[in-house]
């Protein structure tokens, strides 16, 4: 059993590359010098994974501190889930199974963790950057991730998810 971080934030990301996958961001990370795959999960295009399949990292196992939205306080970081959609947003759209599985994500772990959507980011909301590319509809996925968790804005002790209906993959704790 490892005990889940407060997470307080979602933080969307696109690879702003064409293909790859969870192991293929592992790869590039490290080169960077990182530990391992910066974000927690990553949802797949068809190229490397499955059409919106979602991939759980291995931070995410362990609630480790992620490394994909650095800032100087790092709050992101410590306390933000990183999703990353593979694709380049500047110039092309994320794939409907993408959206949809991002959608019932983020539904899911709003529900569970109690994140309001404006709590929703994405990558450029946290610091000056494109990321998630401007074909990336975050205020969507905020609308609809809330709805389908049942949470608004102003409801800021949403119930806890009872169980995983939400996500079929869902993480093990
Ligand atoms: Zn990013």
């Amino acid at each position: 059993m490892v005990e889940n971080r407060p997470w307080r934030w979602i933080v969307i990301h696109h690879s702003a590359t064409t293909t790859g996958g969870a192991a293929a961001f592992d790869k590039m990370h490290r080169a960077k010098g990182w530990d391992e795959l910066g974000y927690d999960f990553v949802i797949g295009n068809g190229t490397d994974t499955a059409d919106g399949q979602i991939e759980v990292g291995p931070r995410w196992t362990k609630q480790k501190i992620g490394a994909h939205a650095k800032t100087p306080d790092n709050r992101f970081n410590e306390f933000g889930i990183g999703i990353c959609l593979v694709g380049n947003f500047d110039v092309e759209r994320p794939t409907p199974a993408q959206i949809k599985s991002l959608t019932r994500l983020c539904a899911y772990l709003m529900k569970t963790y109690r994140i309001t959507p404006d709590r929703l980011l994405g990558h450029k909301d946290t610091k000056p950057t494109e990321c998630p590319g401007v074909y990336m509809n975050v205020a969507l996925i905020r609308r609809q991730a809330g709805l389908l968790a049942g949470i608004d804005s102003v409801n800021e002790t949403g119930q806890a998810a009872a169980g995983t209906e939400l996500l079929t993959d869902a993480p093990r704790q």
